[in-house]
């Protein structure tokens, strides 16, 4: 038996289904996850001694490759300061100028650990701020997994959705409103039936949960004017999206100002931080200056401060987007054209370091459409790199991401080994 195999059988017998978040468990492909020694740049290698092309990141933070040199001396020198004090540091203040420089939305923000915390504060602060109760999201976002973010669509339109995880009760989904991802109409009609019991609406103004799906521009100015309009929350969840699509997230590719904006991933730079923060006035209300309450005893970390200031340092440097978006351009396009002359049913998009892929012709601008995509398709093309050396995400509805150290030649290597894969799958078909 090899390693990963037998770590997994290890793992399964002590930790719930051999893993500490779902889907590493390769449950939407089958077969045995991966257990990862070590990375590198654009690499990890497995307990086989097995080495992958990366396109999975660490599902977003790893922005400038693995293990970057700098990265890790500015985590190792914090650290022999000591590990965490449970007092402020001045290099909070320092991230926290980093971040407002980088995204002008946000007048002040805050800490946490977690993109789930920092989607969970926001809401709990928008319902704070307004006094109203319900909440709106669209289907196929991933907000984390508190409780009113956990809840998915009802059946027929406009209606309160119902919780997607048992343990959460009916009486909080109650108050958590689904609709379709990029349909005006369903905005207009929730806001013109209910608009002034709307706290907020938290978005991914830039979808990457159920593969990249960007929304439209009609979509994100209708949040944008119907928010305001009825003194409702805009949320933008850029958990995923922020110094990844661009430096300044979609908020600065879309022109809108949110109200709130969460931060994740990238952020922590492979450590533990997320933000949420925005408006001043909004931000007031967060205990200890207001009355929504707000902790965490990790928050700010200074070990995970210093690989994520170090990060911010290296991803403003001349050209580092314009880099990132013509690799991972060449990436998703070669993969179509490739796709395209072994004749199966494929799409791709990319923006910034994110790439989506599908297969199906039709470019899905929402979770409904996402449905169409060939499901054994996928599967049989994942495991066909994965079995050449290529990581992807083990799951058709997640988005992808290329690294800095992502160089032209590893995507022209990864471009020869997928026109294998095309091959041999289209015998099968
Ligand atoms: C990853 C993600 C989260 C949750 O972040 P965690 O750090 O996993 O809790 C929230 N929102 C979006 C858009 C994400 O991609």
């Amino acid at each position: 038996m090899d390693n990963n195999s037998r770590l997994f059988e290890q793992a399964k017998k002590i930790i719930p289904g051999g893993v500490n978040s779902p889907v590493r468990a390769f449950a939407g492909v089958g077969g045995t996850p991966r257990f990862i020694q070590k990375a590198n740049g654009a690499y990890v290698w497995d307990e086989d001694q097995t080495q992958y092309i990366d396109y999975i990141g660490s599902w977003g933070p790893a922005i400038v490759g693995h293990a970057h040199p700098e990265v890790i001396a500015a985590v190792c020198a914090a650290a022999q300061e000591g590990l965490s004090f449970g007092a402020p540091t001045a290099n909070e203040i320092r991230i926290a100028e980093e971040i407002l420089h980088i995204m002008p939305s946000m007048e002040q923000v805050r800490l946490v650990s977690s993109g789930t915390e920092a989607t969970m504060s926001a809401i709990r602060l928008a319902r704070g701020f307004t006094g109203r109760d319900n909440i709106i999201k669209f289907e196929g976002c991933y907000h984390g997994h508190s409780d009113s973010l956990l809840v998915k669509a009802g059946s027929g339109l406009l209606t309160f959705g119902h919780p997607s995880s048992a343990g959460v009760p009916e009486d909080f989904s109650r108050h958590t409103i689904v609709l379709p991802y990029n349909d005006v109409e369903a905005i207009q009609q929730i806001f013109a039936q209910q608009g002034d019991t709307i706290a907020g609406v938290i978005v991914e103004p830039i979808a990457g949960n159920m593969n990249l799906i960007p929304a439209n521009r009609e979509f994100i100015q209708a949040l944008r004017s119907l928010t305001h309009q009825y003194g409702s929350v805009l949320i933008y969840d850029e958990v995923m999206t922020g110094f990844r699509v661009a430096l300044g997230g979609a908020q600065s590719l879309h022109g809108i100002t949110p109200d709130l904006t969460t931060l994740g991933k990238i952020i922590g730079g492979g450590m533990p931080v997320a933000a949420f923060g925005g408006r001043a006035d909004i931000m007031k209300c967060i205990s200890p200056l207001g009355s929504v309450y707000q902790a965490g005893t990790l928050s700010g970390n200074p070990v995970c401060v210093a690989a994520g200031l170090k990060t911010l340092e290296i991803i403003q440097r001349p050209d580092f987007y314009t880099t990132l978006s013509a690799r991972t351009k060449q990436l998703s396009e070669g993969l179509l054209a490739l796709a395209q002359q072994a004749g199966l049913p494929f799409s791709s998009r990319h923006i910034g370091g994110m790439f989506g892929f599908y297969f199906t012709d039709n470019l899905p601008d929402c979770y409904h459409d996402m449905q169409n995509a060939d499901l054994s398709l996928f599967k049989r093309f994942f495991h066909s790199m994965l079995a050449r050396g290529v990581f992807f995400a083990p799951s058709a509805f997640e988005a992808g991401f290329v690294s800095i150290a992502h160089s032209p030649v590893i995507i022209a290597d990864t471009l020869g080994l997928a026109a294998e894969s095309f091959t041999e799958m289209t015998r099968g078909i």
